[in-house]
């Protein structure tokens, strides 16, 4: 292990832990549940010590970061997903190293990634519908109302792409409400929408809400700071 404040390794364990807990409480399959370790503005040292425990899947947010680190460890096994916004100008070097788009919210987006997608025979490319489920103007994401539309595009006319679901931020008034044991309307609409688009996956949780998530079916989990500590600036 590495000489990091933050004991990742025993972090992971404790996360696998309460996953199991949480799926077992709410009679759900632990393997159904992917965990995503989301590695954003942390080292390559804190990764290592989280690869080091069995997980295979990091999560960035920044175009030129996902670059670095999947060049710095050239694993085959990894499977880096990109959950940040996205830029039309930074889609092909996403493309060239995620093996995963989680945060599409435009026909045009989508449109590059099936081009660059088909250049690196990448095809069929996975990629997950940004949610926004707050309408706010300020926050990226297909809106609630719009989703099945934006869906039902994608499938007609980019067959290069694998539509897998939604992917959500959930609004801030959930993500810090573990004690609260009642599942929020909105997970349970998230889980709703969720089956009918694409391969009907949903990925929702974050550190603060991950057991209302897994309780309300999330079939993926991004945990950032509970498994890293927090991130440097
Ligand atoms: C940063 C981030 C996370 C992880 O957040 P934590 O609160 O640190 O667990 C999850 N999903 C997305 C889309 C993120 O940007």
């Amino acid at each position: 292990m590495s000489q990091t404040q933050f004991d990742v390794a025993n972090a992971c364990q404790r996360i696998r832990n309460k996953m199991s807990s949480t799926a077992q409480n709410s009679g759900r399959d632990i393997n159904g549940i992917r965990l995503i370790a989301v590695s954003k503005k942390q080292s390559v040292d804190k990764i290592q010590d989280a690869y080091s425990t069995g997980i295979r899947d990091f999560g960035e947010n920044y175009a030129q970061e996902l670059k670095i680190k999947s060049e710095y460890f050239n694993l085959p096994d990894i499977r880096w997903v990109f959950i940040g916004q996205l830029q039309s100008n930074k889609l092909k070097m996403i493309v060239t190293h995620a093996s995963e788009i989680q945060a599409l919210n435009s026909l045009k987006h989508a449109s590059l990634i099936e081009t660059y997608a088909k250049e690196q025979s990448k095809c069929p490319y996975p990629v997950w519908i940004n949610v926004n489920c707050e309408n706010e103007a300020s926050k990226g994401g297909v809106h609630l109302k719009d989703v099945e539309e934006f869906a039902h595009q994608i499938l007609t006319t980019l067959p290069g792409l694998k539509l897998m679901g939604i992917m959500a931020i959930p609004p801030k008034t959930y993500q810090d409400s573990e004690k609260s044991s009642e599942i929020p309307d909105i997970y349970l609409q998230l889980r709703a929408i969720a089956n009918g688009i694409g391969e009907g996956r949903l990925s929702l949780g974050m550190s603060g809400d991950m057991g209302l998530a897994i309780k309300a079916g999330s079939d993926v989990i991004r945990i950032g700071s509970d498994l890293f500590g927090k991130r440097d600036q």
